[in-house]
C-alpha cells in the first residue's frame, strides 16, 4: 500500500502512539506518580512534571466536544476529501483527542454526539484513528 498523502516522521511517543494504532489500541499516558491523565503523549506528566509515565488503552469512546468542516483542503493531496470534519473527541477516560470524523454527513455533526474510535490504515506502517458516530 502506498501513500498518495503526505505522512508525518513519527519520533518519540508520537512513535508510540501510532504503533498502538497500528495494532488497534488508541492509548493515552496516565501518570504513575499523580494519575494524570494525558493526550497528546508527552515526555513528562502535564501536571507534576514526572516522566513516570504509561500507556493505557482506551475504550475508544466519547462525545464531540468541537468540530469544525473545512471546505478548502489544507493540502492539495486532500482537495478530493472535502468537505470533511475535524472532531475534538472527549473520551470516556477524560482525555481530549483531536481526529477526522467519518461516516457521518458534514450537515448531521452535532456538540455531544457519541462517537467510537476506527483506524484506518495509511500505508502498511501508518494507520491513522479516526472517529465515527457511535452505532448504539
Ligand atoms: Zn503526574
Amino acid at each position: 500500500m502506498a501513500a498518495t498523502k503526505p505522512i508525518p516522521t513519527l519520533r518519540g511517543e508520537e512513535k508510540v502512539y501510532f504503533e498502538e494504532a497500528k495494532n488497534g489500541r488508541l492509548v493515552y499516558q496516565l501518570c504513575r506518580d499523580c494519575a494524570q491523565r494525558i493526550f497528546y503523549p508527552r515526555t513528562v506528566c502535564t501536571n507534576c512534571m514526572s516522566e513516570n509515565l504509561e500507556y493505557v488503552a482506551s475504550a475508544g469512546k466519547g462525545t464531540i466536544y468541537s468540530f469544525t468542516t473545512l471546505h478548502v483542503p489544507g493540502h492539495p493531496e486532500f482537495a478530493d476529501d472535502v468537505p470533511y470534519t475535524v472532531v475534538l473527541v472527549d473520551l470516556e477516560e477524560g482525555v481530549r483527542v483531536l481526529a477526522d470524523l467519518v461516516d457521518c454527513d458534514p450537515d448531521d455533526v452535532k456538540v455531544g454526539m457519541s462517537v467510537e474510535v476506527l483506524f484506518e490504515a495509511v500505508t502498511e506502517d501508518f494507520t491513522v484513528p479516526r472517529f465515527r458516530p457511535s452505532a448504539q
